[in-house]
């Protein structure tokens, strides 16, 4: 599909573009909570995909799923600076709208909602004053390492929400931590807002697709396999009966030594619905492998289902996808 943008990149709050393949690209939450009642009102079910742009196959693996289940949907592109600590992080975030559109088109979106911060913030850089935080959930792992990080998405997610009003709407389990706040946030506050979970979609080598992945040297992008590699070796034990979580995550974190130029932040052993460690594994309990550690300084987070994956397979590929915009 080829798509141009016309009019030409407006910068002021309010304007609405059509681009060629039906795709709206929204600015104002005004507009695009109209354009969404307006769906309902005509019978027409909504599906939402919250991303922060930088679209890869994984993204639009959320964005096939939701068109195939969904009559429209909405594709939010928003870089949100409340999720982010470092400001180095945010200023280096890759931003490429356009690409965002032709890919959400291509992939069955009807609208991108792509605000400018003012329009989410009116008051930014200024503190906002109401925020949600989902207490205990948000507090470990990457809420430990980014503290902030998850009352930034759980605010941003639901002011997204309380936009779409009611809808589907779809996160990758590749931010396993993230999808269950969201979850635990729809269910305490009654949000009419049904969550789905869509498999992490990765490399054919491994290593799942991450819109920071961009920054990696071919280098370090060949060393961050580690952390795929890391998780397989912890299910490779659980496989074959190891029950103890202190040796299965001692077990992941000597595959990520092997690489030395790699920080490892955490390799763990979680309860998959509340994200607690876990002392021993019991079979009828659902458990998930966690890992993050920084390869050349970015941040990479990666996790999986020890018993969905057989980790006996070679060579090594989960789900596997092709990256459309080569941002592996
Ligand atoms: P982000 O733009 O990084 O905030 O991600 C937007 C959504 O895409 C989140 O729900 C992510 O979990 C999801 N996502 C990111 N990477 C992947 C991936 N490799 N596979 C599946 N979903 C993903």
């Amino acid at each position: 599909m080829t798509t141009t943008l016309f009019p030409p990149s407006p910068t002021t709050l309010g304007i609405e573009r059509q681009v060629a393949g039906n795709v709206r690209v929204i600015e104002t939450i005004s507009q695009c909570a109209t354009a969404l009642d307006a769906a309902r009102a005509a019978g027409l079910s909504v599906g939402l995909v919250p991303t922060m742009g930088a679209l890869h196959a994984g993204h639009c693996s959320l964005v096939e799923r939701a068109s195939a289940e969904c009559d429209l949907v909405v594709v939010t592109v928003f870089v949100n600076p409340l999720q982010f600590g470092d400001p180095d992080d945010i200023a280096r975030y890759p931003r490429t709208l356009e690409s965002d559109v032709e890919l959400a088109g291509t992939a069955g979106a009807g609208i991108v909602f792509a605000p400018p911060v003012k329009e989410m913030y009116p008051g930014f850089p200024a503190a906002v004053a109401t925020t949600v935080s989902v207490a205990g959930l948000g507090d470990h792992w990457e809420g430990a390492s980014r503290p902030g990080h998850f009352d930034g998405v759980s605010t941003v997610v639901a002011k997204l929400f309380a936009m779409s009003g009611r809808c589907r709407a779809y996160f990758g389990e590749k931010d396993f931590q993230q999808l269950a706040v969201v979850r635990r946030m729809v269910r305490d506050l009654s949000l009419p807002i049904e969550i789905i979970g869509c498999p992490t979609m990765r490399d054919e080598d491994g290593l799942a697709l991450s819109s920071r992945n961009v920054r990696l040297s071919s280098d370090q992008r060949r060393v961050a396999l580690v952390l795929s590699r890391s998780l397989r070796a912890g299910a490779a034990l659980i496989a074959r009966g190891e029950g103890r979580a202190q040796v299965i995550e001692d077990a992941m974190a000597r595959v990520v030594a092997e690489e030395p130029s790699v920080d490892l932040d955490y390799a763990a052993v979680v309860h998959a619905d509340d994200l607690r460690g876990v002392a021993s594994i019991r079979p009828d309990v659902a458990i998930r492998l966690l890992i993050a550690a920084t390869v050349g300084g970015v941040r990479l987070i990666d996790n999986l289902d020890p018993r969905a994956h057989s980790a006996e397979r070679t060579p090594p590929p989960m789900s596997s996808a092709t990256d459309p915009k080569g941002i592996s």
